[in-house]
């Protein structure tokens, strides 16, 4: 059953459950998923043909509550991306301490080819054929790549059509005028904000010297950037999926995103400097001190990770590591935060938005983004700490910190030990 990306996943848990004494009921469990539903929705496209796109959804394990995760349009997403996602979701959401399992979805689509109207009847398709599977109690999606608020407005405007009631829990990151939390945005990219603030101290990085190169200038990439460069962090780099540029003065995020939405690249963007274009690949081996993959899984790969230069990589993107890098990353003591962390604000805050759902009382944003920090914070320092204290890398650590929680509420059911002892 263990597939290419879902395997490497899987193995996570085997290095964490190492250093955990856990009933090995908790491990078979963790295993697998608990369910992975498959279909094919046919879509009506503008020129009245139907075109048929193939679509999942993963409730990976519900243990600590329902499942919770995004849902992708990407034209390479499969079966095997989803399950993983949705069991990094698993161990994401025990990491910030929800009370939420992990679920993930997908459609293979090249979103960017089709018009509104057929990304509408596209998102309206989803939920007519996910509608049994998911629920404001059961799975609660979310947007993820290439998937965003309007995408979600539909999503949840179909399922109270087909509910016949408002159900806004049923999912979130929509937009605020439909049930969606203030400050929701931005909150992936600012838990890695709080994340890097709460650590700095213990990585040696500080705001005037900190040499940053950031990977994908979409959601996460860019608030995060935003964030540290308001406090003075330097951003020498950045990217998107079609160009990168490079300068050691440091640029401006705001003019990069001015510039990016007006042409679509980053690359031409004014900067004090004329800044160097490089290619993806040349960026992530770039100098700098800190580096944010923010774009997608597998980037840092056995190939490069002995050439990245960044002492630090905090990991916005979900997976963007492979372990075979993590472990030459490792062996040349460079610290990775990794993504069960260090991008947890955006399910933090999605969880806040389905709190707010549920009790029909909405927060201010300054609420919300205290919460997120009051949240995050101690989780990265828990974390932190069990890496120093049990000398192993963070990543090892994050998944140890939620396998103790996903044991507990496991064998709170009753493992072998209580059921051998007879009634
Ligand atoms: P997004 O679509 O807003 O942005 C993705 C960015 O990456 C775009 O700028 C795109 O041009 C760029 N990109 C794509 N392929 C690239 C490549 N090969 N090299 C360089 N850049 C490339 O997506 P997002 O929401 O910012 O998500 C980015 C990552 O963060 C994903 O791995 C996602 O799963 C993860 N993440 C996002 C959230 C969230 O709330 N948005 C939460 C948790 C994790």
């Amino acid at each position: 059953m263990a597939t290419a990306l879902f395997g490497k996943a899987r193995k996570r848990l085997k290095a964490a459950a190492k250093h955990l004494s856990v009933h090995p009921d908790v491990i078979e469990k963790l295993r697998y998923p608990k369910e992975t539903l498959a279909t094919t929705l046919l879509v009506r496209m503008d020129d009245g043909s139907r075109r048929a796109f193939k679509a999942w959804r993963c409730r990976y394990d519900d243990s600590r509550g329902p499942t919770k995760g995004g849902i992708r349009y990407h034209p390479k997403v499969n079966l095997d991306e989803v399950m993983t996602l949705a069991f990094w979701m698993t161990f994401k959401c025990a990491v910030a301490n929800l009370p939420y399992g992990g679920g993930k979805g997908g459609v293979a689509v090249d979103a960017k080819k089709l018009s509104r109207m057929e990304l509408e009847r596209l998102s309206r398709a989803y939920v007519q054929a996910f509608a049994r599977f998911i629920g404001p109690d059961r799975d609660i999606p979310a947007p993820d790549m290439y998937t965003n608020g309007i995408v979600m407005a539909w999503m949840a405007d179909e399922y109270s059509v087909m509910t016949d009631q408002p159900n806004p829990a049923v999912i979130t990151g929509k937009p605020v005028a439909l049930g969606g939390s203030l400050g929701r945005e931005d909150a992936t990219g600012r838990g890695g904000y709080y994340v890097l603030r709460q650590l700095e101290q213990d990585l040696g990085l500080s705001p005037p010297k900190g040499r940053v190169v950031i990977q994908g200038f979409g959601n996460a990439g860019f608030h995060f950037a935003r964030l540290i460069h308001a406090d003075g962090y330097r951003i020498v780099g950045v990217s998107d999926s079609r160009s990168a540029i490079y300068d050691p003065d440091g640029l401006d995020p705001l003019a990069v995103e001015e510039h990016k939405q007006k042409t679509g690249r980053v690359a031409g963007a004014p900067t004090a400097r004329k800044a160097r274009e490089l290619s993806n690949a040349e960026l992530l081996e770039a100098e700098c001190d800190l580096l944010v993959p923010a774009a997608m899984e597998n980037q840092i790969v056995l190939e490069n990770a002995a050439s990245i230069k960044a002492r630090i990589i905090l990991e916005l993107a979900n997976g963007p590591t492979t372990p075979a890098a993590d472990a030459v990353l490792n062996r040349a003591g460079k610290l990775v935060i990794p993504d069960i962390l260090a991008n947890s604000g955006g399910v933090t805050v999605s969880y806040f938005e389905w709190v707010q759902n549920k009790a029909g009382y909405y927060w201010s944003e300054d609420d919300v983004q205290q919460r997120l920090k009051k949240n995050i914070e101690p989780e990265a320092r828990r974390i932190f700490d069990l890496h120093y204290q049990k000398g192993i890398d963070m990543r090892t650590a994050a998944y140890v910190h939620a396998l103790q929680r996903l044991a507990a509420s496991i064998e709170a059911h009753g493992t072998k030990a209580y059921f051998a002892r007879g009634s």
